[in-house]
């Protein structure tokens, strides 16, 4: 199910990725850390698909943020190049347009959402 509705919420999640790229960069130069220098190096020569992988265990606090909605932004697109944007990860219902227009990195329907919420174990 891909529709035209879907195009601006596209332009916003690569938007969006831009913005955290940007920001990762930023928050990673700016850190006095040590091995900050070399990661950085690293996110630089390689794709963001494999920054949060890049990140795993070296990032902590804000960048421990960026670094989840890196990963929710990537999934998103993802999901658009299988055709599959709008679509529940979990039970593959549709995602209502009001969840994807408050969010468009939502991989989960408003009942997979609430069942998360409340704790259920829906692996
Ligand atoms: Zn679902």
């Amino acid at each position: 199910m891909q529709t035209k509705d879907q195009k601006p919420l596209k332009i916003k999640l690569e938007a969006e990725l831009a913005q955290l790229s940007h920001d990762i960069i930023t928050v990673v130069t700016a850190s006095n850390q040590e091995d900050y220098s070399q990661l950085r190096l690293l996110l630089l020569t390689q794709p963001q698909s494999l920054w949060p992988e890049l990140l795993e265990g070296k990032s902590c606090g804000i960048l421990k943020q960026k670094q989840h909605r890196l990963e929710q932004v990537l999934a998103a697109l993802g999901q658009f190049q299988m055709g599959l944007f709008g679509l529940c990860a979990q039970c593959d219902s549709a995602i209502s347009p009001e969840a994807l227009n408050h969010d468009p990195a939502t991989l989960l329907c408003d009942q997979c959402l609430s069942q998360k919420r409340n704790g259920v174990n829906i692996s």
